[in-house]
């Protein structure tokens, strides 16, 4: 299945998928419509850390499994991206500081990453970071300038004509059958006021701290299965401890916790293509990548629009791999 140019693809969702998405299809020349009830930035999209990592991503992240030069190519399509809408990425790297070092810098060796020991902490320039709320505010723009009509409402069934694609993040159940093989993740995250300059990025186990020009961001919780965004005082209790320990420096500085809702496939990897629903597309279940994977999704569906090949990864990312699995739905 194709897209004419003339005809109007409807975006469900106005987070880093569908913003990229819109931006892409717009540049295609079609005529793209984006709706999403939320405010500006109320979603996982606002709230995340920003990190663009593949190599931490994939050597601290216990689900991960061969997904390194999935997340490369990713983080690869990011400068282009952020040249375009005119926004700078932070590529003064991360590192890893606690009880795994050894471990954690024998893993980054394997993956043939330029890395390197200092002290006690583990150092690799090549995972980078964006602003969230910043990349967001530039998106929207260079989407609008490209063409895309940005509308306030929800999408609740099929447009009646042209096509459809979900970028509901962990929301749009009912929209197509796959949706409901997607788990909601919570996350906690703090934003801390203030405070000494903390230096690049600095990954501990379970926790990271972000620096951040009104201070520093904390994440993030991971909590399978939860799908409320209320703050619970005990989560954040638990990161402030984590990032204490990880840099005392920011102990006592004042924190404002935010949530968000992640949503992920079984194999953790999105769902990016051809819905068993005629005229939709899907891309969804970016889980904790979602900033990072965004410029390749959007490269896929804008392929998949277009009738051409949408590249190396897509039988990673299609739908149908889950083919023989219960929806739910
Ligand atoms: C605490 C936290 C920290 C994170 N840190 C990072 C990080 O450092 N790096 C990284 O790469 N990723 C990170 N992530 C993950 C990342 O935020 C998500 O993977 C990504 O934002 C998901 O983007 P999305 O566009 O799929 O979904 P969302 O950002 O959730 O957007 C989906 C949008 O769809 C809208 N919507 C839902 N239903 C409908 C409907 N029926 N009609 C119209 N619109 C609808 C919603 O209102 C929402 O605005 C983090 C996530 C969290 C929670």
């Amino acid at each position: 299945m194709t897209s004419k140019s003339s005809e109007q693809v409807t975006v469900a969702g106005a987070g880093a998928f569908g913003l990229c998405i819109a931006l892409a299809l717009a540049r295609r020349g079609l005529s793209v419509v984006v709706r999403d009830p939320a405010s500006f930035g109320d979603n996982a999209s606002g709230v995340a850390a920003g990190m663009l990592a593949p190599v931490f991503e994939t050597a601290l992240d216990p689900a991960a499994t061969d997904t390194f030069g999935l997340l490369m190519a990713a983080r690869d399509l990011w400068p282009a991206l952020a040249d375009s809408i005119g926004i700078d990425l932070d590529r003064s790297g991360a590192a890893y500081y606690g009880a795994h070092i050894g471990k954690v810098a024998a893993r980054l060796r394997a993956l043939g990453v330029s890395s390197g020991i200092y002290g006690d902490r583990v150092y690799t320039r090549e995972d980078w970071r964006l602003s969230p709320g910043v990349a967001m505010a530039a998106l929207r723009v260079a989407a609008v300038q490209a063409g895309v009509t940005l509308a306030t409402s929800e999408v609740n069934s099929l447009p009646d004509s042209g096509l459809l694609i979900l970028a509901t993040g962990a929301e749009g159940a009912g929209l197509a059958p796959e949706l409901g093989l997607l788990t909601p993740i919570k996350g906690h995250i703090l934003r801390l006021e203030g405070g000494p300059d903390i230096g690049p990025v600095m990954r501990g186990d379970g926790v990271y701290v972000c620096p951040d020009p009104a201070g520093a961001v904390v994440g993030a919780t991971m909590e399978h299965g939860v799908a409320d965004r209320m703050v619970d005082a005990a989560r954040v209790a638990g990161l402030r401890l984590a990032a204490e320990a990880l840099l005392p420096e920011l102990a006592d500085l004042k924190a404002t916790a935010f949530t968000g809702v992640r949503a992920a496939t079984p194999d953790g990897l999105p769902m990016v293509g051809w819905s068993r629903r005629p005229g939709v597309l899907l891309a969804v279940g970016a889980r904790r990548n979602g900033w990072l994977l965004a410029p390749l999704v959007a490269r896929a569906v804008a392929a998949y629009v277009a009738g051409e090949d949408p590249g190396p990864y897509a039988a990673r990312l299609d739908p149908r791999r889950f083919d023989n699995k219960e929806t739910g739905a």
